[in-house]
């Protein structure tokens, strides 16, 4: 029996070990890869469809190695979120993207009419911090607060909802747009909308992948009429195909973001792309 017992012991504290080396090692990693600017932001046009315009961008990160390798965000976002690094990652992408945004301003010769849209983990957007870092990038690279949207995923919970909310009046004081994310798998109500100052919800890849289905259009037609109720303005993301794009418009849905448009591409290809010369 105790020797049954020493073996457990054993077994669990070479669990607990290697676990506690690998999320560590990954921090290290990520860590390192942020100093290096290796994390990256991409791209991805989000269309007013009505208009045949570009109304704004997803930034959407990218590690890209050493070796030229990029890798997705899926592959370390839900690490940097469990081990903390979302914050620092998140500081920094604030300051790139308003960088970025500069450029491109200063070789239009003008201010920009599109926004840029963060994406911020429930962590970060319970951190007081934000504010400030927010502020002081807006003031730094000389950028209007309508340039700046932040949307808000529901993957993870939001635990200190007060601090949140506290965070998006704030940013809704100071013309920063916020959007809901991933819309129709999770907690959206009115309340969650009004508390987190919402005035755009984006309606998740799997409902448009199914469009054609009759559960999938069921399920958005609801959502467009929440949406009209609640006046927010509706994105539908992931629209690969003209078919999906004409029966999103029919559903009265404006704004698209999706392969059949434009992948996510790298600032040297954005500042490049004719698009964007407006
Ligand atoms: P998301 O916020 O739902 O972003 C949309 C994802 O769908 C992106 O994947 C985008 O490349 C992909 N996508 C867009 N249009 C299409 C399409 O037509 N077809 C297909 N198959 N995919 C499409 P990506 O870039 O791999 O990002 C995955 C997730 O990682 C994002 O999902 C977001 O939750 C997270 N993420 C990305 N960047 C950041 C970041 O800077 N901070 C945080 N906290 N999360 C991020
Ligand atoms: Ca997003
Ligand atoms: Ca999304
Ligand atoms: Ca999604």
């Amino acid at each position: 029996l105790l020797l049954i017992l020493s073996g457990l012991i054993f077994i669990v504290l070479v669990m607990l070990y290697r676990r506690y080396h690998s999320t560590s090692i990954i921090k290290f990693l990520i860590l390192n890869a942020i100093k290096q600017n290796h994390l990256v932001p991409y791209y991805q046009p989000i269309i007013d469809a009505e208009k045949r315009l570009i109304c704004g961008y997803e930034v959407l990160i990218r590690w890209e190695t050493k070796k030229g390798k990029v890798i997705l965000p899926d592959e370390f976002i839900p690490q940097c979120e469990t081990n903390g690094v979302i914050t620092p990652l998140t500081f920094q992408l604030i300051n790139t993207v308003a960088r970025d945004i500069r450029k491109l301003e200063m070789q239009a010769g003008k201010t920009l009419p599109y926004y840029f849209s963060i994406n911020i983990s429930a962590n970060v957007l319970q951190d007081p911090e934000l504010i400030d870092i927010t502020r002081s990038a807006l003031a730094h690279y000389n950028i209007a607060p309508h340039n700046l949207a932040f949307e808000l995923t529901e993957r993870a919970p939001i635990d200190n909802i007060e601090q949140a909310e506290q965070n998006c009046i704030k940013l809704n004081a100071m013309g920063i747009q916020i959007k809901l994310d991933d819309v129709g798998n999770g907690y959206c109500d009115f309340l969650a909308l009004q508390k987190l100052q919402a005035t755009t919800i984006k309606i998740d890849k799997v409902f448009i992948d199914d469009i054609d289905s009759l559960a999938a259009s069921s399920i958005v037609k609801s959502l467009v009429a929440f949406a009209e109720k609640a006046e927010v303005e509706v994105i539908a993301e992931g629209v690969e195909t003209e078919q999906q794009a004409k029966i999103l418009t029919e559903l009265g849905i404006r704004y698209h973001q999706g392969f059949l448009y434009s992948k996510p591409v790298p600032f040297s290809k954005l500042a490049r792309d004719k698009n964007f010369n407006v």
